[in-house]
């Protein structure tokens, strides 16, 4: 028989007992496809693998954690693991900082992650865990890449980046400091052109707008991750209308001030407009043009007021029959309203005004501006003569992007440029991984990769002479495009080739993914992930997902923040995880992160909140102690009243009774609350039902000296269910309770009103 002593609350004793629990019975091990029980995949997001654990993660994962033990304990088929973001800059320049491989350096790093991620406590399959740097696990970017290659939605162009002479190096923007300088050098930086290789993203536009309209009906997209899709989209409404040319030759233009079309003064070609070559005959045109598309723009030349303009010198005829419009080239289209032609409208646009100002037009006065002189006499009801052959249309300023960077933590690009004449050309698939070289040691300067001869030279796949190696590699982002997808895959045939693997019912099984938990600048990735999963659709290996969408729900949180600001090593406010649960343990820090704000706005940290949380686990406990040793008390002493002749009953039942209304409305509250992904809400309606179960305590004893069986009976009915309801927020001191009142710890705690007997 269990000591009832009671014990005072300490984590550091619960923690990590619970937590070896867990691990051997393998609590948290992803289901089986084949059952026919609802499946849930809920993602978290897959952190750089750049040392620490962070205070905005443990906020992130406590959310995610709470809602997958949550759905657990509903009886539902989890899915609950990620993969780390090894690649890219970040991971590159802790190993320059450290002059050491970055493979090593991701290696200690994911290490140590994951010992303070298991100290917390999370609920992740770990042995679906990958890290994106992996060979296995980076073919399927080259695998990525061969396939959009092939569906003609990669391409290569020209891009401006940022360069350093002295380094010999591209550098991403974060490296280059104020007033242009080198970040490692100081040396001031310059745009060059270089070959890139771009995503192509612009057929799946108008497909992802109409599928957001879809998501926003589901009620499972919140309002933050709804917002952050129409942003990165950027759609604009208005109208088009054809405008030709006295040789014949037709112009779709847009503008989203269909009601000023007869105001227009000139017409805007974006350098990328598929048709903008038919607009050129000057040859000094044309070489203008090819320094608009090679050259980039340098950072003070983004503005109206500077951005480069080229005139084609040809005019199309005004829609209102009036002066016709002088047709220019100019990228700044392509930021408004993607790449597309565009009526310039002065009187309307401060934009058009900016450049009408430029090409010395005299500005036509609008006669709906009541400060444009004329407007005040003549009285309101007038509007620019309205124009026939408009028809509403709309354009997204979402556009292709760059995929490759001249660094060497990466995954290689896998194509080889023949030195025969067969060009660029893809490595078959069977040849995948191209290999990357471990033993490389980044110092910041030129491209370690290029200087490999055992990595650089090679067989070109056509006509077998010798070829070089594509030695830029994919940036990061591209590896996000499908990281998603492996954990849906068992760890026993992650190696199968990819077609296999996009074959396993697995996948059918578990995606779409029912919710995705991740911070709110998540917005780029999801979009493009989004777009991603359309190609794929239509190529075939994702064709199960009809409407294209990889993810049913989706929640975006906001960051931790502290005194108002953003937390950084500068400024000295960091909140640093480990401490804190080294001082408070896991459930305290976890619960402080729910409990201090609603999801969707940014966590201003202050200690009260974790204070407030230790304080109430603390009371929890110890009531719960004390009530369990007044039991064995009562028992022990072999006369426990049966009930029938407890003489407080007739005086209590309708207290009894009370209890039991707001237990069963705080576990409707609560689930909803869960449901909702509201924690902070669940939080405080479970420590509301606590005070309740005290107050309770408190009225019964002010009518009888005792509790009494029948009393404490539906207390401890009562604080069963408190365990239940806190399992998912604090599970490590949750899980203690629930065994300590009797019940069974081998097995998930299930939620109230759900059958402990959990088939397996
Ligand atoms: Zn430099
Ligand atoms: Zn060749």
């Amino acid at each position: 028989m269990n000591d009832r002593t009671p014990t005072s609350y300490d984590p550091h004793v619960i923690e990590p007992r619970r937590q070896a629990a867990w691990r051997a019975r393998d609590a948290f091990a992803t289901p089986p496809a084949e059952s026919d029980r609802p499946h849930r995949y809920i993602k978290p997001s897959a952190p750089f693998t750049s040392g620490n654990i962070h205070i905005g993660h443990v906020r992130s994962y406590s959310i995610g954690d709470a809602y997958a033990r949550f759905q657990r304990a509903r009886g539902e088929d989890v899915l609950f693991a990620f993969g780390f973001d090894a690649f890219g800059l970040p991971a590159e320049l802790g190993a320059i900082d450290r002059g050491e491989p970055p493979s090593d350096w991701v290696a200690r790093c994911a290490e140590h992650m994951t010992g303070q991620l298991q100290r917390l406590g999370y609920s992740f399959d770990w042995t679906r865990t990958f890290m994106s740097s992996d060979a296995l696990m980076y073919r399927w970017s080259q695998w990525l890449f061969l396939t959009l290659l092939d569906a003609g939605l990669i391409y290569r162009g020209t891009g401006a980046v940022d360069w350093c002479d002295t380094c010999q190096t591209t550098l991403a923007t974060i490296q280059v400091e104020d007033g242009g300088l080198c970040w490692r050098c100081h040396n001031p930086v310059r745009l060059i052109q270089r070959p890139q290789w771009n995503l192509r993203i612009s057929p799946y536009l108008q497909e992802a707008d109409k599928r957001l309209a879809e998501l926003a009906d589901s009620g499972i997209w919140d309002e933050v991750a709804l917002s952050s899709q129409r942003f990165v989209l950027g759609r604009v409404d208005g109208e088009e209308i054809d405008l030709v040319d006295s040789g014949g030759e037709t112009l779709t233009v847009f503008t989203p001030h269909g009601d000023a079309v007869a105001l227009a003064q000139f017409v805007l070609i974006s350098p990328r407009h598929p048709g903008v070559e038919r607009w050129i005959v000057d040859p000094t045109v044309r070489e203008q043009l090819e320094d608009l598309r090679s050259g980039g723009l340098e950072r003070d030349a983004r503005d109206a007021e500077a951005i480069p303009l080229v005139d084609t010198g040809r005019t199309l005829p005004s829609p209102a029959d009036a002066e016709p419009l002088p047709v220019l080239i100019s990228p700044v289209v392509d930021g408004r309203f993607g790449a597309t032609a565009v009526l310039g409208i002065p009187a309307r646009d401060r934009t058009d005004a900016l450049i009408a100002q430029r090409l010395g037009l005299q500005v036509n006065d609008d006669p709906c501006d009541e400060t444009s002189a004329g407007s005040v006499n003549e009285g309101a009801g007038e509007s620019p003569p309205s124009v026939a052959g408009l028809h509403p249309a709309m354009r997204y300023r979402a556009n292709d992007f760059s995929i490759s960077r001249q660094r060497s933590w990466g995954t290689p690009i896998p194509i080889v440029y023949c030195e025969g004449d067969c060009g660029a050309v893809p490595v078959p698939e069977e040849q995948l991984p191209v290999l990357l070289p471990l033993d490389l040691t980044p110092t910041g300067a030129g491209n370690p990769l290029a200087e490999r001869e055992d990595f650089v030279r090679t067989t070109c796949p056509r006509c077998g002479g010798p070829a070089q190696r594509e030695t830029d590699t994919l940036d990061c982002h591209f590896d996000a495009l499908w990281l998603w997808v492996p954990v849906c895959v068992p760890p026993a045939e992650r190696e199968r080739p990819l077609d296999e693997i996009f074959a396993l019912e697995d996948l059918r099984t578990w995606l779409p993914c029912e919710r995705v938990v991740a911070g709110s600048d998540s917005g780029n990735f999801v979009f493009d992930q989004r777009i991603v999963t359309k190609a794929l659709r239509d190529i075939g290996p994702l064709a199960f997902l009809t409407d294209g969408e990889p993810f049913a729900g989706c929640l975006f949180h906001e960051m931790v923040i502290r005194d108002g600001r953003k937390m950084s090593k500068h400024l000295g406010n960091v909140v640093d995880p480990d401490e804190l649960v080294a001082r408070y343990g896991a459930d305290t820090v976890r619960l402080a992160t729910l409990y201090a704000a609603r999801p969707q706005r940014a966590l201003n940290w202050s200690d009260s909140a974790v204070l407030r949380c230790h304080r109430f686990l603390t009371q929890v406990w110890d009531f719960s102690q004390a009530q369990l040793a007044a039991t064995t008390t009562v028992q022990s002493g072999g006369d426990r009243p049966s009930g029938e002749g407890d003489q407080a009953r007739d005086t209590t039942e309708h207290l009894r009774l009370k209890l039991a209304q707001w237990t069963e409305r705080g576990v409707q509250k609560i689930t909803e609350e869960m449901l909702a992904l509201e924690m902070h809400s669940a939080v405080r309606d479970v420590m509301r039902l606590f005070d309740r179960i005290k107050d309770y305590e408190k009225r019964v004893l002010a009518r009888s000296e005792e509790l009494g069986a029948a009393n404490r009976d539906a207390l401890l009915d009562a604080l069963t269910v408190l365990a239940q309801l806190l399992a998912p927020l604090a599970p490590n001191i949750a899980e203690e309770l629930w065994i300590a009142l009797g019940n069974d710890g081998d097995t998930q705690t299930p939620w109230p009103g759900v059958s402990s007997v959990v088939p397996a």
